[in-house]
Formats: structure tokens, sequence, C-alpha cells
């Protein structure tokens, strides 16, 4: 760049939107562009001359510190120097904020060792990625839960199911898959409307995530159908929390507007999870059980058994 003098660097250093900082082997600041002095609330007749740690909070001081010890201790720059790093700055008016920093050496015509580094202000990047993460959380949600009853939805279900299958096959241990399906579910509705119907299903869920142990998965797999994945758990356990819930349910008066309150109950198939089960295959198992359970007068839970299909579980 022969041919400029160094006034030109300087009105550019000046101009930049980044900060841009001189700072002397002892980490002082040399200079400090309009751009550093805006970022930092101080002028730059105030930042020239101070220590480097007057814009570094205690913890990133700390490093900062010992980065600088090893440096002039082993000359070797651990990765510092030339690598762009992210953390927060102290203002003047005690904020934190968010920057990246490029730090390098300057090799001056004195010879004097200086370092030089470029702030970059991550304030809107950062908004953007919370923005984002905030977005993907609801999505994942919207994704996986049922909006009606916040229970996980069958999609969530489904591969939770899966997940099982796999875990039961590969430490050769036992789970149950209950489904649920509220008795004459159509008569709700049709007596007292479709919103009367929907405070049912979101009193029952509430009533099934109570019931259900913490390690249980409740979901709802569509209309009036519910499902409950039971990890570490046989078809004669699965069952008592089955019947629990359906005892509860039955003696439960469930409420809906107008001062209206009706009972109501479910019938539940029950199908064990072994090793090499098939989540499908798993699936109609417990149907069918289910079926059983309706066709036996419903309000009872009935357990799938290879040999006849499906055998009572509820007295
Ligand atoms: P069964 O004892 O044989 O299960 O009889 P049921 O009346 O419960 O069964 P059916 O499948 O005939 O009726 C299910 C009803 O569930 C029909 C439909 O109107 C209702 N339904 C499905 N999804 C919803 C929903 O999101 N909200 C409401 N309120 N009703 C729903
Ligand atoms: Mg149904
Ligand atoms: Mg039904």
């Amino acid at each position: 760049m022969s041919g400029h003098d160094t006034s030109v660097f300087r009105d550019l250093f000046n101009h930049s939107f980044d900060a841009q900082w001189v700072l002397s082997a002892d980490m002082h600041i040399e200079y400090a562009n309009a751009a550093a002095a805006s970022l930092t609330g101080y002028g730059v007749e105030e930042l020239v001359g101070q220590p480097l740690s007057l814009l570094l909070p205690p913890k990133v001081a700390h490093f900062h510190d010992g980065y600088v010890a090893h440096y002039y201790k082993h000359g070797e720059t651990q990765g510092v120097l030339g690598e762009p790093r992210r953390f927060e700055i102290l203002t003047r008016d005690r904020s934190l904020i968010p920057i990246q920093l490029k730090a390098f050496r300057l090799d001056g015509a004195d010879e004097k060792r200086r370092f030089g580094a470029t702030m970059v202000d991550l304030r809107a990047q950062v908004l953007l990625e919370k923005e984002q993460l905030h977005t993907m959380a609801l999505l994942k949600r919207l994704a996986l839960i049922d909006p009606l009853t916040e229970l996980w939805n069958r999609r969530a279900f489904d591969d939770a199911l899966d997940r099982q299958c796999a875990l039961v096959s590969r430490h050769h241990s036992v789970a149950a898959l209950a489904m649920i399906d509220i008795d004459h579910f159509k008569q709700v509705n049709d007596t007292y409307g479709h919103a009367a119907g929907d405070k049912v299903l979101q009193q029952l869920a509430s009533h099934l995530k109570k019931i259900v142990r913490k390690e249980d998965m409740c979901a709802r797999l569509g209309g009036e159908e519910f499902g409950v994945l039971m990890p570490a758990c046989d078809p004669e356990s699965a069952v008592v929390v089955i019947e629990r819930a359906l005892q509860r349910v039955a003696t439960d008066r469930f409420d809906l507007d107008h001062g209206h309150a009706i009972s109501i109950s479910f019938s539940a198939g029950i199908a064990e999870i072994e090793t090499d089960t098939v989540a499908d295959v798993l699936v109609e198992h417990a149907d069918a059980a289910m079926y059983k359970a309706k066709k036996k007068g419903r309000a009872r839970v009935e357990v799938w058994v290879p040999e006849t299909g499906a055998s009572p579980a509820s007295a």
C-alpha cells in the first residue's frame, strides 16, 4: 500500500461499522475507533490508556488473563489470536453486550508488540437466534402435542412406541400398551353438543395424566381414543393402573356447561411389549382387546393374549 500515508488507514479505521482496537503488549487500549466508543458507551478519549479489562465482565476477564499469561510464557496463542470468539462485554452503564471478537498480532514498524482486535455487535443476531429457538420450540410443540387436551399426539406416541419396542428388544425387558376408548361418546355429543364433548375429552385427559405413573406416556390418538405407554410394566400391573383410572373416571362427575354433569366410562385393551414386538402389530393387538372389552359390555379392561385373542381383566 505504498503511496498512502497512515492517515488514510486511520480514516478507514475510524469509519468502520465494527469496533476496532489497537492494544499495547500489556493489554492497554492505544486506539479505539468511533464504533468502539458507541458500542461501549465511553468516549474515544476515555477509552485510550485504559486496560482492556475495563470492558470485560469478571468471568471473561479471568479467562482472558489466563490466555495472555500463557501467550507471554509460551509464545503460543491457544487459538485465541485469529480465531473468532463470542462473549459479552461490559459497557459504561454496566450492561452486557454480546460481541464476536477477532484478535490478531500487529507488527508495527517501531517493533513494539501490539495486538489488534475487531468486535462485531451481535445484539441483533442474538435476538434473532432467541426468536428462532422460540419458534422451533413452538413448532415442535405444535407437531407433537394435541391442542385440545395438551396430551402427546399420535405422531409423538408412534415414535415413542417404536423406541420402546426397540428398547425392550435390546434389554429383554417388558412394557405395556393400553388403548382407551370412551364408551358411547357419540351420545354425549348428540345430547350436550360438541363443545361439551370437548370438555369431557379434556377432563379425561387430565384424569389420565394424574392417574398413570410418572414414567408412563399418555396420548390422544384421535377422536375419543387415548393411548398409554407403560415402560417397565407387565400386563398385570398395567391392568391395575388402567382399572384404577377406570374406577376414578366412573366415580367422577364430568362438568359440562349450563350446570350439567355426567358420568362416563371407557373400555381399554392392553397388549404386552416383548422382545421383537413390532409396533403396528402391538397396536392391532391392543385394539383387538379393546373391542373385546366393548363387546363384553364396556367399562372394562381386557388383555390381549396370543391363544385366544383377548382375556378378561376386569371382574
Ligand atoms: P363406543 O362405546 O362403541 O366407543 O361408542 P362411541 O359413541 O364412543 O363411538 P363412535 O366411534 O360411534 O363415536 C365417537 C364419536 O367421537 C363420534 C365423534 O363425533 C366424536 N368425536 C371425535 N372426535 C371428537 C372431538 O374432537 N370432539 C368431540 N366433541 N367429539 C369428537
Ligand atoms: Mg372410537
Ligand atoms: Mg367410543
